[in-house]
Order: C-alpha cells, then sequence, then structure tokens
C-alpha cells in the first residue's frame, strides 16, 4: 500500500538567504519559488492534518478521516479512498501514526494557512511573493479561547525548536533594509510572558 507523506519543514539557511537578497535588493526568482513552493506544501500537509484529512497517495483524492459533529472522533476501522476504482486503504490509527510529533497540526493559526494558501499561487511580482511569505512566517497560533498569542507558527514551517526559530526570524529582522518588524517583536515578548513556564 502507498504511503501517506506529509511536505517537510523548510531549512532555515534557504530562507536565510531569501531575506539576505531581499535586503540586498536582489531578487532570486528561482530561490523565491523554491521556497514559496516548499512553504506551499508544507502549508497544504497542515490544512489537510488540521482538518483531519488525508491525500490519497494513490490518485490524490481528498477525504476525511474524522466524524463530523461536536470536537472530531477519529472513523473506526479501515478507510478506502473514495475515488471509483482506486482502492487505496487506511486507518484513522495509521493516517495519525504518521504526522504525531511532526508539528502538522495549525488549529489555531488558520488564518495565516488560508491566506497563504489563496494567496501564495495568484502572487504574480517577487515582491508580491517575498510579502507572502513574510507574512505566513510572522504569523502566530492565536488562542481561540481567548484570542492571546500561544507561539510562532513558523515553528510549523522552519526547521528547529520554537525557541530556535524565533531567534532565528529575531535575526532576520536586524537584516538592514527589511521590513519594520517592531509589531512583531511586541508579539513576541508578550507571548513569551504569558508562555513563561512553559516548554
Ligand atoms: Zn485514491
Amino acid at each position: 500500500m502507498e504511503k501517506i507523506r506529509w511536505a517537510p519543514k523548510v531549512r532555515q539557511v534557504k530562507i536565510r538567504q531569501l531575506y539576505e537578497n531581499d535586503a540586498a535588493g536582489m531578487v532570486d526568482e528561482e530561490l523565491l519559488q523554491e521556497v514559496g513552493y516548499a512553504l506551499l506544501d508544507r502549508c497544504q500537509s497542515i490544512w489537510l492534518v488540521t482538518r483531519r484529512e488525508v491525500e490519497c497517495p494513490r490518485c490524490g483524492t481528498v477525504f476525511s478521516l474524522g466524524e463530523e459533529g461536536e470536537g472530531w472522533k477519529m472513523r473506526s476501522g479501515v478507510q478506502t479512498c473514495p475515488k471509483e476504482g482506486c482502492g487505496w486503504q487506511t486507518s484513522a490509527e495509521e493516517w495519525h501514526n504518521t504526522w504525531a510529533k511532526k508539528d502538522l497540526l495549525g488549529m489555531a493559526a488558520r488564518d495565516a494557512l488560508a491566506i497563504y494558501l489563496r494567496d501564495f499561487p495568484r502572487a504574480k511580482t517577487a515582491q508580491e511573493r517575498m510579502v507572502c511569505i513574510d507574512q505566513l512566517i510572522h504569523a502566530f497560533h492565536i488562542s481561540l479561547r481567548d484570542g492571546q498569542l500561544n507561539r510562532s507558527f513558523a515553528n510549523n514551517l522552519i526547521e528547529g525548536s520554537h525557541q530556535q526559530v524565533v531567534e532565528f526570524l529575531d535575526g532576520l529582522s536586524a537584516l538592514p533594509g527589511g521590513v519594520d518588524k517592531t509589531e512583531w517583536r511586541d508579539h513576541v515578548k508578550t507571548m513569551f510572558k504569558r508562555r513563561k513556564g512553559k516548554a
């Protein structure tokens, strides 16, 4: 049976190169596309997991492994791809094991996720693509309960621990000529105050 696969996190070095180019006023369209589509793949994986869905590795059909209703429950038993003649099978447990501990849950960042999925493929210029990437990697998980910032969403997108990724983004914001990140820094301060005592 074909295996379920999820897009990996993007390497820091690629993103850093993009921001160094940007700061120097250079455009490397190839790198921009490479990073932008790697993030898009990653976002698509997060979108599927967050919605309890899987993309059939045999035919590409997307189907749900969760039950409808309050909260969510995994469907029990063998699940067969609904596409006629496909026959690929999995189970909710098997599906869950493929993404567990891979930072693929993005419920609290779904606005940022939806915006990137919608806007990046439509961006027409290098500048528009860069803005999409910049907004995505500086987004946060926002508590569904009280609207507070819980985590940096970049931790789901870029390699490294949560702390390392926030430090990495902070380093990017120190590059000359970049977008003003005062507001983002304030958000990070608030987030860490709130996260005190949490890993
Ligand atoms: Zn299928």
